[in-house]
């Protein structure tokens, strides 16, 4: 089957239809770069240049992975392997072990902690938790940067980094937990070690490397600003001498820095490859033009290292709703207005699933997913406590091992599932009850999941199910549940939503109080993350914080640096007292929400009667004033604030001033002329 490449446009088609051999892609948010590689792995298989299973596509997620394969699989492409670096070199180590080890027995560590407390502690440091936790970060980022205890304080003094504690007890720290992974009864391998691991085999055990270099001949890497040293060191260890290697990435979107991340790769790719295709994507197809604009607003004021790779994206889409801004008193009443919101979106027809709540901190989503919860709404939490932390989902699993056994089951998995979940809660139809369905949900979903694994082989008895269900669970990998998607901005990357809700923006959250203590480069970082976030909405964004954390609580929060000069609200916020609150809405007679809306007198979505010419007219005169200055039309009046001017005719100054979306300053620089424009249609 020729692959159809009429969807992809003039400069995504450079790429997608290179020979084999190096092609780079940089390019912003939205662009399609995953859907290009896709593209191009398919025309590569399909002009015969390469066999599918001699592809490596190496992805940031495991979903990822899977929305990769399956992809591949609608266009008629199998057998390619997408996998995360981590689960690639997991399966690499699996099958060369016996080669480089014998039969040493060895094993996955999944929970590093308790020995790093039981290091720390024989190293005479402080083992309390915080301490273990940024200890374990420390080693973490220490070997994702091939760094060995060896070397590790006079590294980090030469990059200025600070230690959780004296240098040379973290090394003893590092020293004592590699120790404590070896026994002569077997290891206990970490992440970091089967890509260290898999980088010496092939470096050092030349068979070892003549056979996977035989098995795998392209390779392709998304997300790759945030590839690490070590990760860089497997990618160049699978590569040996050859070339044929595809890489994309946003220097912008680098939000792993904290891991030993770096974009340094990827901005380098043209001058480690001179030969090197390189394609520049600008065309945002994800996301409406308001949203674009305020993304590349949001990234121009970038400054450090990827501010010189700045991309402008430009949206493809048709217009679509302004962003919208929302300050609120305290976290509860924005998470119910961010619910109430949701509740409108669903009615209006947008699918549970087309909408996110993103926020810098896993413990924001818990006020986030009661109000959800109390608003009957149901949600999915991506990172954090996951799915597989659920208690339903962890007492389903138990019962699902102590079916297994049993020998008086039927052979198919799907069948013992529905049957030991049963009385759990998977009654044949979906309850009443918030708490309910949601259990319900989850027990559908896990079926689902066994289902799928079946289905696609990775496992054919409830035996290798339960394998699979456990790396999945480590994996934190959710099935897809049909609800709103709860997830951290570092877990949003590269994902998309019709409707995103970007909740908590305030200072010492994003950025985040680390950050800011930690000086100017981890501040850009938090900004990225926030450019990372906006660029996840295809239509509706609505960005909102709240001034206090409880209810009643002291006012003390202020709104995140990153929306000075965003905020079109920002005098009414200023000025209350020229607020014309109103509890219903003017057009509809419905009580009103939001602060926003109530300032403005109507629902955001009830369109009022007013003098579309008038309407029109401002909109002119809006974007005659914006291209001037250069900036985008909403800095200079938001299409609600213009709307408000439309409704209410001012006929002067103070009239003017009256009106929610205009301050003293915007009277001051625009008055005359606005005044102007509605005078030539009294
Ligand atoms: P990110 O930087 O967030 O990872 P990306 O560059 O990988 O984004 P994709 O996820 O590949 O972007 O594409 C974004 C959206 O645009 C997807 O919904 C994709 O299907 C769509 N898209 C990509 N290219 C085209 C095109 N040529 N025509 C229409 N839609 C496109
Ligand atoms: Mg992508």
């Amino acid at each position: 089957m020729a692959i159809d490449l009429s969807l992809l446009d003039a400069d995504q088609l450079v790429a997608a239809t290179a020979p084999r051999g190096p092609v780079c892609i940089l390019a912003g948010a939205g662009t399609g770069k995953t859907r290009t590689i896709t593209y191009r792995i398919a025309n590569l298989v399909d002009q015969g240049m390469v066999a599918p299973t001699k592809v490596l596509a190496v992805t940031f997620t495991q979903r990822a992975a899977g929305e990769m394969r399956d992809r591949l699989r609608l266009l008629g492409i199998g057998g390619v392997q997408a996998r995360t670096f981590h689960s690639a070199a997991l399966r690499q180590v699996r099958y060369f072990w016996p080669q480089i080890a014998g039969d040493l027995p060895w094993r996955l560590l999944d929970n590093k902690f308790p020995l790093v407390a039981r290091a720390a502690n024989a190293s005479g440091v402080d083992s309390g938790k915080d301490m273990v936790r940024d200890l374990l970060g420390e080693i973490e980022w220490a070997k994702s940067n091939v760094i060995g205890h060896a070397d590790y304080a006079q590294r980090i003094a030469g990059i200025g980094r600070t230690p959780p504690t004296d240098p040379a007890k973290v090394a003893q720290v590092y020293q004592r937990y590699e120790e404590l992974k070896t026994s002569p009864e077997g290891m206990l391998l970490d992440f970091d070690d089967l890509l260290l691991h898999v980088a010496a085999a092939l470096e050092n055990a030349p068979a070892v490397a003549e056979e996977f270099r035989e098995q795998y001949q392209s390779f392709v890497v998304d997300e790759y600003q945030d590839v690490t040293p070590l990760q860089q060191r497997v990618l160049e260890g699978w590569l040996g001498t050859r070339d044929d290697l595809t890489v994309v990435g946003d220097a912008n979107q680098t939000i792993y820095s904290f891991t030993g991340a770096t974009p340094d790769y990827l901005l380098n790719f043209s001058r480690t490859y001179e030969h090197a295709t390189v394609v520049k994507l600008q065309r945002d197809y994800r996301s409406t033009p308001e949203i674009t604009n305020l993304a590349n607003t949001v990234i121009s004021k970038a400054t450090g290292r990827a501010a010189g790779t700045r991309l402008q994206l430009e949206g493809m889409r048709d217009p679509g709703p302004e962003p919208t801004y929302n300050a609120y008193d305290d976290e509860p009443t924005e998470a119910r207005e961010v619910a109430a919101a949701i509740r409108r979106l669903l009615d209006s027809g947008v699918p549970a699933r087309e909408i996110a709540i993103l926020y810098r901190i896993n413990s924001q989503s818990a006020a986030f997913e009661a109000a959800l919860a109390d608003a009957g709404i149901l949600y999915q939490v991506r990172g954090g406590e996951g799915f597989f932390q659920r208690g339903e989902v962890r007492e389903a699993v138990l019962q699902l091992r102590r079916a297994a056994s049993r020998t008086d089951l039927p052979d198919d998995p799907v069948t013992v599932a529905r049957a030991a979940f049963a009385p759990l809660g998977l009654t044949p139809t979906e309850p009443e009850g918030a708490q309910a369905r949601e259990r319900w949900q989850s027990l559908n979903a896990l079926v689902d999941l066994v289902e799928e694994i079946v289905r696609t082989r990775e496992a054919s008895n409830l035996q290798e199910v339960l394998v699979s269900l456990n790396r999945r669970a480590e994996a934190k990998q959710p099935p897809a549940v049909d609800g709103v998607t709860l997830a951290s901005l570092h877990a949003a990357k590269g994902l998309e939503w019709d409707a995103v809700f970007l909740v908590g923006l305030v200072e010492n959250t994003l950025p985040i109080s680390h950050a800011i203590k930690a000086g100017d480069e981890e501040v850009e970082e938090e900004r990225r993350l926030f450019y990372v976030g906006i660029t996840r909405a295809r239509e509706h964004l609505k960005l909102s914080w709240s001034l206090a954390r409880q209810e009643g609580g002291n006012k003390n929060r202020s709104r995140s640096r990153f929306l000075d000069g965003l905020v079109p609200e920002l005098e009414v916020e200023k000025s209350p007292q020229r607020l014309k609150r109103s509890r219903t809405c003017r057009v509809c007679g419905n009580p009103l929400d939001t602060p926003a809306e109530k300032s403005l007198g109507r629902h955001t979505d009830c369109e009022p009667d007013y003098n579309e010419e008038l309407f029109a007219a401002l909109k002119r005169w809006r974007l005659d004033v914006s291209r001037a200055a250069g900036q985008p039309a909403y800095l200079v009046f938001s299409d609600a604030t213009l709307l408000a001017i439309t409704e209410a005719v001012p006929t002067d100054a103070p009239s003017l001033l009256a009106i929610p979306g205009v301050g003293p300053v915007k009277v001051e620089n625009y008055g005359e002329d606005v005044l102007a424009v509605v005078a030539d249609f009294l």
